[in-house]
C-alpha cells in the first residue's frame, strides 16, 4: 500500500499502524530496490512541509528533515556552515540535490554519505519523532555502523539541531573520488576551526567520512589543534598518528592503503583552507 499522510502527527500514526517504509526524495530509496519493487507498504513523507527548512533560536539551528541539499545551498548560514554547504555542492547533481534530503543521507548510513563528516563536526543532533515521544542525540550516537542507526521503525527523523556555539569558525569540506563530479567518496574531510582575537584555535573539529564504518571525528588530532596560531602552515600539525583509529577498506573505488594516505592529505588541506578563510 502506498500511503502519503499530510502532517507529521498522521506520518507518526500512519508508520507505527502500517509498518511501511519511509520514502523521502526516494534517492537512494529506489536505487536500493534495483529491478524490485517496494515490500510492503510505503509511506510517502515528501507533504510534510513542517519538517522543511532551516530555522533558528538563540541556541540552536534547526534543519528540518526534509530539508533538500538545494534548500542547504540556497540559505544564508553561519560561516561554521561553510563546509556542509560544500558538501551539498557535492551529492550528486543539482537534480539529485532537489530532491536528495538531510535526514535520507542520515537515516541510508552510508560510510560514504556526505553530509556526515560536516554534521558530526558541528556537533549535530538528531530529533526523532515517533507517535510515543520525541527523542534527541547526537548524530555520531545515532549512526551505529554501515547503514546501521538507533532509528527505531515507527521513528521519522524530523530534525537536525546544531548548538551556535562555534559560528565564526572557518569551515572546509574536501571530497575525493575517482572522477571530480558525480561520484561517491573514497575520502572525505570536513574541518571546523575557531579562532579567539589574538588568531589562536580555540576549537577545533576533524571528521573523516568514507574511511571507516561510520564517519569519524579525530579527537587526537582537534586536541593537537587547539592553541596553534590559525595561518597558512597549520597542515604541518597533522601526523600519520592523527588518522590511526580509521579503518578503511579496500574496495572498488580504491584500496585501504591509498584511502588512508589520501585522507591524510586532504586533512592537511583542508586546514589550510580554514587558515586561507579566517
Ligand atoms: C545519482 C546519485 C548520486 C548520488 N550522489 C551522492 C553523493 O555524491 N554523496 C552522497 O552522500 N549521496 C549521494 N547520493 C545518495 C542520496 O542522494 C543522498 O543520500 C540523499 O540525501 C538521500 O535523501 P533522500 O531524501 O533521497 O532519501 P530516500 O532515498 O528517500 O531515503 C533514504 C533512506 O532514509 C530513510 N528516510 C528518509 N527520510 C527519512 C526520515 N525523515 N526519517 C527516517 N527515515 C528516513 C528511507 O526510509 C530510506 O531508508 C546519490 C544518489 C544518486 C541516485
Amino acid at each position: 500500500m502506498y500511503l502519503k499522510p499530510k502532517t507529521l502527527s498522521e506520518a507518526v500514526s500512519v508508520l507505527a499502524s502500517s509498518g511501511g517504509q519511509i520514502l523521502a526524495g526516494g534517492t537512494d530509496f529506489y536505487p536500493a530496490l534495483g529491478e524490485g519493487l517496494p515490500q510492503g507498504n510505503v509511506v510517502d513523507i515528501t507533504t510534510l512541509g513542517e519538517i522543511r527548512g532551516i530555522s533558528s533560536d538563540r541556541d540552536w539551528i534547526r534543519i528540518g528533515g526534509l530539508t533538500t541539499w538545494s534548500d542547504v545551498i540556497r540559505t544564508p548560514l553561519p560561516r561554521c556552515f561553510d563546509a556542509l554547504k560544500a558538501a551539498a555542492r557535492e551529492i550528486g547533481s543539482v537534480q539529485i540535490q532537489n530532491r536528495g534530503t538531510v535526514a535520507g543521507n542520515l537515516c541510508n548510513a552510508s560510510p560514504a554519505a556526505d553530509g556526515v563528516p560536516p554534521l558530526i563536526a558541528l556537533d549535530a543532533e538528531v530529533e526523532l519523532v515517533s507517535a510515543a515521544e520525541t527523542r534527541r542525540m547526537p548524530l555520531e550516537q545515532f549512526l551505529v555502523g554501515n547503514r546501521k542507526t538507533q532509528r527505531r521503525a515507527e521513528e521519522i527523523l524530523a530534525a537536525v539541531l546544531i548548538p551556535r556555539n562555534i559560528e565564526d569558525g572557518a569551515s572546509s569540506f574536501l571530497k575525493l573520488g575517482a572522477r571530480r563530479y558525480l561520484v561517491i567518496s573514497i575520502s572525505m574531510v570536513a574541518a571546523i576551526l575557531q579562532p579567539d582575537a589574538a588568531g589562536r584555535v580555540t576549537d577545533a573539529r576533524v571528521a573523516v567520512g568514507s574511511c571507516s564504518a561510520t564517519a569519524q571525528r579525530l579527537r587526537d588530532l582537534e586536541r593537537a589543534l587547539t592553541g596553534q596560531l590559525l595561518k597558512p602552515g597549520i597542515g604541518r600539525v597533522v601526523a600519520a598518528r592523527h588518522l590511526s583509529q580509521l579503518s578503511p577498506i579496500d574496495d572498488v573505488r580504491a584500496t585501504a592503503i591509498y584511502r588512508q594516505d589520501a585522507s591524510l592529505t586532504l586533512v592537511r588541506r583542508a586546514l589550510e583552507a580554514c587558515a586561507e578563510r579566517a
